[in-house]
């Protein structure tokens, strides 16, 4: 039997958070890219770019956060494993006010290096839950809103999740990401912009997950838990194995909420605890993007302190090292535009000859 390579972890961890930045924007993204792939009804690319924000949204307060100590490698270059020191995400110890809540069993610690495979549908590597065991993780965020009434739910009954948040998405709601960390959460990454990544050309693929890194590392203003998600969980070995390179662990799920199809809180908590009933444990997979799935957390939480399941909270043993081109690009795309002040042009040059 393989050796896992989880430890368990106990004790309290220092909270070490970074100091809210104000809201930055930047003015929406370059020109639209256009997806006709909707295999599993998830969201494609054309469906992020639609919610950009407007360019007459609040301008731009401050310049985008400056990560220190996380660019490490040389252009495109793999980075090496095996770390000297202690990387840990910092992570926050939120406080617990409620006695009754249902809280975290137990927290495991994942050593990514290699890139093992998460989750039962697709990996079969490491089945390290126990029987009643359940991981909560959720995609597609940050947004306004319904990410934060996910984490109050979440805060309210003691639990941590992990989240795969959308780069794009990260860069428009910085604010709402830091809440994320803010709350001890894991925060892994979920590509740029959200495409099948299956079905692009190698370099595509990994300019789509190292932007997603970048960026999100970029917004969060502190590396990241080593932990991907690809978008409708779409792959190939050559990416898998681009992942183990990086040492990044890949998530897949156990149970699907399949909230991008049932739209009613009540439905989607019902649907989830049936498939739980069957499979026994398993990791939760839900996207805190949707208002119904937002709506739905409060009642899952509640019915599975009924049913007597134990969540357990994933974290990373060493955070994520970004490539410095990547961050490179990021930023220089990100640079807020500048409104000019000037006078019209055609004021101050004419054509007169
Ligand atoms: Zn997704």
């Amino acid at each position: 039997m393989r050796k896992l390579p989880f430890l368990i972890v106990a004790g309290s961890f220092t909270a070490v958070v970074a100091a809210g930045a104000g809201a930055w924007h930047f003015f929406g993204p370059a020109g639209a890219q256009t997806s006709a792939k909707a295999d599993k009804g998830e969201l494609t690319t054309a469906s992020i770019d639609t919610r950009a924000p407007k360019s007459n949204s609040t301008a731009p307060a401050e310049p985008p956060p400056r990560v220190q100590a996380v660019a490490a490698a040389p252009a495109a270059a793999p980075i090496p494993a095996a770390p000297a020191v202690e990387k840990r995400p910092a992570i926050a110890k939120p406080v617990c006010n409620n006695p009754n809540a249902l809280g975290v069993s137990r927290t495991v610690q994942i050593d990514t290096t290699g890139g093992p495979g998460l989750g039962m549908s697709q990996y079969r590597d490491y089945d390290f839950l126990q029987p009643g065991e359940v991981v909560l993780t959720f995609d597609d965020g940050p947004w306004p809103v319904t990410t934060p009434a996910v984490l109050a739910a979440l805060s309210a009954q003691c639990v941590q999740a992990v989240f795969f948040p959308i780069g794009k998405h990260a860069t428009w709601h910085p604010a709402v990401l830091k809440q994320v960390i803010a709350a001890g959460h894991s925060v892994g990454t979920h590509t740029w912009s959200h495409q099948n990544l299956a079905s692009k050309t190698p370099q595509e693929a990994k300019d789509e997950i190292e932007r997603g890194i970048s960026a999100i590392t970029l917004m969060a203003g502190q590396p990241l838990s080593p932990f991907f998600r690809f978008p409708q969980l779409r792959q190939n070995a050559e990416l898998k194995a681009y992942l183990a390179e990086r040492n990044i662990a890949a998530f897949s799920i156990d149970i699907d909420s399949e909230d991008f199809r049932i739209h009613n809180a009540g439905k989607l908590v019902a649907s989830v605890m049936e498939k739980l009933k069957k499979k026994g444990k398993g990791i939760i997979l839900m996207h805190d993007l949707h208002k119904w799935s937002a709506a739905a957390v409060p009642d899952l939480l509640a019915q599975l302190k009924a049913g007597g399941y134990k969540v357990v909270h994933i974290r990373a043993k060493d955070t994520l090292p970004t490539i410095a081109s990547y961050d490179a690009a990021i930023a220089a795309e990100l640079q807020p535009v500048k409104t000019s002040n000037a006078r019209p042009i055609s004021n101050v040059i004419q054509t007169v000859d």
